[in-house]
């Protein structure tokens, strides 16, 4: 894992990297064209993507954080139901301003111009998933993405 890749100190102040998971349900009704518009409408530059169907166990460790939480079986569930899109977006302030475009975890309390807002069905199919903090975005990409995958 190239970590000097993800070293923010080699960039401009402020230039991060996050990851970006278009969920089982976002793929399964084809509407990853649509929302990478969205993100890349919104100034975040796509340094690495691929499709790829997660085990469970892969799953588990993504999500290792919410083991303890009640909807921890059904997301892993959900997350290994199908293929995902993964994606790893570079810009200023790349961690917020993804969360900003992604929208509340539950679409209903989601703002308009918001994927979730357009998308999400429901908090456990809400399309979309972005890193909340450059230190787990760091920790989110090494699991998902190998060296030669990343163009940053
Ligand atoms: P996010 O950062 O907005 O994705 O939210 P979290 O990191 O808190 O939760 C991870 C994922 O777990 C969310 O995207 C939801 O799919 C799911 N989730 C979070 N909270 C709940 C909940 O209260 N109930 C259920 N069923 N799923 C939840």
């Amino acid at each position: 894992m190239p970590v000097y890749k993800l070293d923010n100190t080699k960039y401009p102040k402020n230039m991060e990297y996050t990851l970006s998971i278009i969920k089982p349900d976002g793929i399964r009704r084809n509407l990853s064209g649509k929302i990478l518009a969205m993100i890349q409408d919104a100034g975040l530059e796509i340094v690495a993507q691929k499709l790829i169907h997660l085990t469970r166990a892969q799953a588990e460790k993504f999500y290792a954080v919410h083991a303890e939480r009640p909807f921890f079986n059904d997301l892993c569930s959900f997350m290994a139901s199908g293929p995902v899109s993964v994606q790893v977006l570079k810009s200023n302030n790349a961690v917020s301003k993804y969360r900003e475009l992604m929208g509340a975890t539950n679409p209903k309390e989601s703002s308009e111009g918001t994927i979730r807002k357009a998308y999400g069905l429901s908090i456990d199919e809400n399309t979309v998933h972005g890193s909340d903090s450059v230190e787990n975005a760091k920790i989110e990409i090494a699991l998902l993405f190998s060296s030669l995958e990343l163009f940053a």
